[in-house]
């Protein structure tokens, strides 16, 4: 039997809620499928580990998850410790030291849920949003000086590579490819930035000459953020820098109702070194413990993991029994139900058969 090796990183906040919901579902769908296996080992990194020991993982962290397939992340996140170390130290340490160059993030409105668009509008949205992961405007290069004096300056430098941008551009052309509209569309800004976007643009032509079957569109950030609200269905798929795309991520997903459905995968596609699956959400320590936290964004990322992993059959049974869930409920609070985290899961379960 296929087995395959998911390392779990709860972390934060509601992550270990929904983390452990994910993977009573995923096991479900492995013993329902038969053909394969999910051996998993839990991570207790994050916020906690660092106010007792110093650190959000163990120094070598990042390679004792280099032999897993697959990592499924929580949220990371904690009211009392700076964003800088519980982002950098844990999440964007294992994007960046396993190379996950490729951020993907799918958004459509799922059955039952209602946006705020129009319904007609709204029905329309059916994009993958590809956000390029490991450089650009969050490259971390720049910094401080003249610090307390009138002349004190802050300096972020975007850091483009040819390399850095070919190759996701050249992964979100091989995804829209795989996708029946075959509809591309580039982000940029380079009306306003006329050297490091200038060169995101000749990049991206480059690669696309290789994928003459696209329909290709390159779209200035502001002109998309408008298009994402005014004609959802001329998007399909999108590829875009760090800092683009991940406003217009939240955008997206604000555009298809809750935070807590929204699910995002942290892929290395050289294979290799394991790729990462997260819901979009974070730590959400507002509801932490009351047993309300929305599962729906956690199994969807279960769904993206399966697929990765190969199993799309399961991945695609998985996403019919979420489906039928958000249609018919239960639902938790955050979707205008009374449903606690637990219901939903059994009625997942249900759904599958399980
Ligand atoms: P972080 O700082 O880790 O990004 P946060 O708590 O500031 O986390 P989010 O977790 O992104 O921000 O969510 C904002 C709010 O949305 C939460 O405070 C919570 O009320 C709600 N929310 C987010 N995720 C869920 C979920 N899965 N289920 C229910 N409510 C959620």
């Amino acid at each position: 039997m296929r087995k395959h090796r998911i390392a779990a990183v709860p972390g934060d906040g509601i992550g270990p809620e929904v983390i452990s919901a994910g993977l009573e579902v995923l096991q479900a769908v492995a013993g329902l499928d038969g053909g394969f296996g999910l051996e998993t080992e839990s991570f207790d990194w994050g916020s906690d580990r660092y106010r007792k020991l110093g650190r959000m993982m163990p120094q070598d962290g990042v390679d004792s998850l280099r032999g897993f397939d697959a990592i499924y992340f929580g949220a990371v996140g904690d009211p009392n410790i700076p964003d800088h170390i519980t982002l950098w130290e844990l999440r964007l340490a294992i994007c960046q030291g396993l190379d996950q160059y490729a951020n993907v993030r799918p958004t459509r409105l799922m059955p039952g849920m209602t946006g705020p668009l129009r319904p007609e509008l709204a029905r329309l949205i059916d994009w993958v949003i590809v956000r390029e992961n490991s450089e650009g405007e969050y490259a971390g290069v720049g910094g401080r000086a003249h610090i307390g004096l009138p002349l004190e300056t802050g300096i972020d430098v975007s850091v483009f590579t040819r390399s850095g941008v070919e190759r996701i551009c050249r992964f979100a052309c091989e995804l829209a490819m795989g996708r029946p509209r075959k509809r591309l569309t580039v982000v940029t800004k380079s009306n306003a930035q006329r050297h490091g976007m200038v060169f995101w643009d000749v990049v991206c032509r480059d690669v696309l000459a290789d994928f003459p079957e696209l329909d290709v569109d390159f779209k200035l950030v502001d002109a998309m953020a408008a298009l994402m609200v005014t004609k959802p269905g001329a998007i399909d798929t999108v590829v875009a820098t760090n800092l683009h795309a991940d406003i217009l991520s939240d955008l997206a997903s604000a555009l298809t109702g809750s935070l807590g459905n929204g699910a995002t995968a942290n892929i290395n596609p050289a294979g290799g070194l394991p790729s990462m699956f997260e819901p979009i959400h974070g730590s959400a320590f507002d509801i932490v413990g009351k047993g309300v936290a929305n599962p729906v964004g956690a199994f969807w990322t279960g769904a993206m993991m399966l697929e990765h992993l190969g199993e799309a059959a399961a991945a695609a049974r998985l996403m019919t029994a979420i489906e039928k869930v958000t249609e018919n409920g239960p639902r938790t609070p955050d979707l205008g139900g009374q449903a606690g985290s637990a219901d939903v899961t059994r009625a997942v379960l249900a759904a599958l058969g399980a």
